[in-house]
């Protein structure tokens, strides 16, 4: 089965947040003192998890990738993990994370059947991360990262938000460290989602490219599985860096996903306000028929494009509420 939406683009891939909440507040997504998080009573169950990933992939998507907030607030995220990798269909499951708790939680989520792993990294200066995430937590972080290299996560991607003149001079020494523990780099824009995106300090990712490519002598390359960004590679083909510029080279025509937020909402494009409430249909008893129809009409209302140039102020949820 293949699924494709109105546009003829192939969807296969979900986002699935299971939390809202965050243990840090960075800059560029929650706003600092945040309360307006989702009652425990509306967030999805692991079974109601459960039912609506066996209907996406009874309708062809094939990868999930567990998000937030920060997923591994989830009390029992393994368990969940395990339920889902091995539903018929499930080719894929991978998890994003902030790493703080990466640590403790690495072993038993490889052994559920996470196998790629994304760790938001946006400085390697113990101070500059405390005040981008509001919490002095690298050294935590870091050794998340080690502790998941050692139970064989692969492949391991480190996502920095580049802000500017926050963190844009760190950008060669991510590289650095990146290459030396053969992790994928991916250089993220600032999306405007809710304030904290649009106040986050924009910077256009195209001439940091450019000279990373001279100074690396690095390579245009194709990075299975990489998604959206655009990857320059060495010549060996051994280190990675992917760009994903949402702002200055929209990729919005490749679009493959869809979200779904912990209150079973569904959100057929993060750029824009469209969603499908799929926690009512779920708790109303409905058939597993009823339950793909609507799934089938989300994916059916899933926009062209994000309208982040022509309309900055329009999405007014934070990132961490709709699963980033
Ligand atoms: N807490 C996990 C983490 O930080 O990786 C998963 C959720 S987080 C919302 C997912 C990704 O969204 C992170 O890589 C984060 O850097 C990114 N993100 C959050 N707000 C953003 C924004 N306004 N613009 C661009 N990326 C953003
Ligand atoms: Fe939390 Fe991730 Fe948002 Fe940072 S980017 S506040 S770690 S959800």
């Amino acid at each position: 089965m293949m699924l494709y939406d109105s546009h003829g683009r192939r969807i296969e891939y979900l986002r699935l947040s299971v939390t809202d909440r965050c243990d840090l507040r960075c800059t560029y997504c929650m706003p600092e003192g945040f309360k307006g998080y989702e009652e425990p009573a509306n967030w999805l169950t692991f079974d109601e998890i459960e039912r609506v990933v066996g209907a996406f992939a009874r309708l062809g998507v094939q990868k999930i990738r567990l998000t937030g907030g920060e997923p591994l607030l989830r009390r029992n995220l393994a368990e969940l993990a395990g339920r889902l990798s091995s539903l018929p269909g499930i080719a894929d499951l991978s998890l994003s994370s902030n790493g703080t708790q990466l640590a403790k939680h690495a072993q038993a989520l490889r052994a559920a059947g996470i196998t790629r792993l994304n760790v938001s990294l946006d400085t390697l200066d113990p101070a500059r991360f405390a005040a981008i995430t509001g919490r002095d937590a690298l050294a935590s972080v870091l050794h998340g990262l080690m502790a998941a290299k050692e139970e064989g996560f692969g492949p391991i991607k480190i996502n920095m938000v580049v802000m500017a003149g926050i963190n844009d001079h760190e950008v060669d020494d991510i590289v650095a460290f990146c290459g030396e523990r053969g992790f994928v780099l991916r250089l993220i824009e600032t999306m405007p989602i809710g304030e904290t995106g649009r106040n986050a300090g924009f910077v256009a990712l195209g001439p940091i490219r450019e000279r990373l490519r001279s100074r690396f002598g690095l390579v245009d390359g194709v990075v299975p599985g990489g998604g959206p960004a655009k990857y320059l590679v060495s010549p060996d083909g051994r280190f990675q860096i992917g760009f994903i510029t949402p702002m200055s080279q929209h990729f919005c025509e490749t679009c493959n996903r869809v979200r779904l937020s912990v209150d079973g909402t569904l959100y057929p494009c993060l750029g824009q306000n469209d969603k499908v409430d799929v926690r009512a249909l779920l708790r109303s008893g409905c058939s597993d028929e009823q339950l793909e129809q609507l799934l089938l009409e989300g994916i059916g209302r899933k926009p062209f494009k994000h309208e982040f140039d022509e309309d900055p102020a329009k999405v007014v949820r934070f990132m961490s509420s709709t699963g980033g």
